[in-house]
C-alpha cells in the first residue's frame, strides 16, 4: 500500500529573467514502512523533491497523493501545514532549531498550534530521553554539539508521531560517530514502522535502505 505516490511531478523556479527546472517529471511510489535512500549529485533535485513530499513546497505540475489524500493545487497554506504536522517529520542537514528557544521548547514547536499542555511537555521530555538528551532540556541549541542538535531535531520531528520521516542529508554536518548515532535512531524508527526517506551522499548509509533511488537533472534515473 503506497503511502507516497508521485506522478510526473515537475517543479520550476521562476527567477524573473530565467527559469530553473528543479524537477522534470518525477514519478515515485513508496510503500508504508519502506526505507528509501535518495542519492545523486548536488543540484540534481533531491532537496526539492523532499520539500515537495514534505509539503514545504508546491509542485508546478503533477499529482501527489499522501496516504490517500490527493494534494489539491488550491489547498490553502494552512491546510498544507495541518497535513504536514499530521503526517510528516522533517530533519534537515542544518538542524533548523530556533536559537532563542531551549531544547524542550524546540521539541514543543510542532504543538504551537494547540496549546502547550502538560501532556505535550511530558511527551517532549520522553522523546528527548529516547534520544539521550534527558539531561539537556533547558540548554539552548548553541550550547549543544552538532550530534546533540540533530537529536533534538529528531525529537521535534517525532512530536506529532509522523507516519513519514524525511531526512535531507541528516548526517552531512556531523562527525562520523554522531552520524552513526543519528542513523541508529532513524533506523530504529523505521523498524518500528515509520516510513523513512533519506537523502545521503554516503553509500554505506544508503546500503541500509530497502531501496536506493538516484536522481540526475531533476529526474529519477
Ligand atoms: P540537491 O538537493 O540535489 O542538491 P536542489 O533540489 O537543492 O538539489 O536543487 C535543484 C536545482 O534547483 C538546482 O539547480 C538549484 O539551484 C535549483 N533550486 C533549488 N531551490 C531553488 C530556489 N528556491 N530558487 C531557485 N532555484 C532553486
Ligand atoms: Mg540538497
Amino acid at each position: 500500500m503506497a503511502i507516497i505516490n508521485l506522478e510526473n511531478i515537475t517543479k520550476k523556479f521562476d527567477l524573473g529573467d530565467s527559469v530553473v527546472s528543479a524537477l522534470n517529471g518525477v514519478s515515485l511510489s513508496v510503500n508504508a514502512g519502506e526505507f528509501v535512500a535518495i542519492m545523486g549529485q548536488s543540484g540534481s533535485g533531491k532537496s526539492t523533491l523532499m520539500n515537495v513530499i514534505g509539503l514545504l513546497d508546491r509542485p508546478t505540475d503533477g499529482t501527489y497523493v499522501l496516504d490517500g489524500v490527493t494534494m489539491d493545487k488550491n489547498m490553502s497554506d494552512a491546510k498544507l501545514a495541518k497535513l504536514r504536522s499530521e503526517f510528516i517529520g522533517f530533519i534537515f542537514q542544518t538542524f533548523n532549531l530556533l536559537p532563542n528557544l531551549n531544547v524542550l521548547d524546540n521539541v514543543l514547536l510542532p504543538t504551537m498550534y494547540s496549546s502547550k499542555t502538560k501532556a505535550a511537555k511530558q511527551r517532549a521530555t520522553e522523546l528527548l530521553k529516547q534520544v539521550n538528551l534527558g539531561h539537556r532540556l533547558t540548554h539552548r541549541p548553541n550550547q549543544l554539539s552538532g550530534g546533540e542538535r540533530q537529536r533534538v531535531a529528531i525529537a521535534r520531528a517525532l512530536m506529532n508521531n509522523p507516519k513519514v520521516i524525511l531526512a535531507d542529508e541528516p548526517t552531512g554536518n556531523l562527525d562520523s560517530k554522531s552520524g552513526e548515532e543519528v542513523m541508529q535512531i532513524l533506523q530504529t524508527l523505521n523498524k518500528q514502522g515509520t516510513t523513512l526517506l533519506l537523502v545521503t551522499h554516503n553509500e554505506e548509509l544508503a546500503s541500509h535502505a530497502s531501496r536506493t533511488i538516484k536522481m540526475k537533472d531533476g529526474k529519477i534515473v
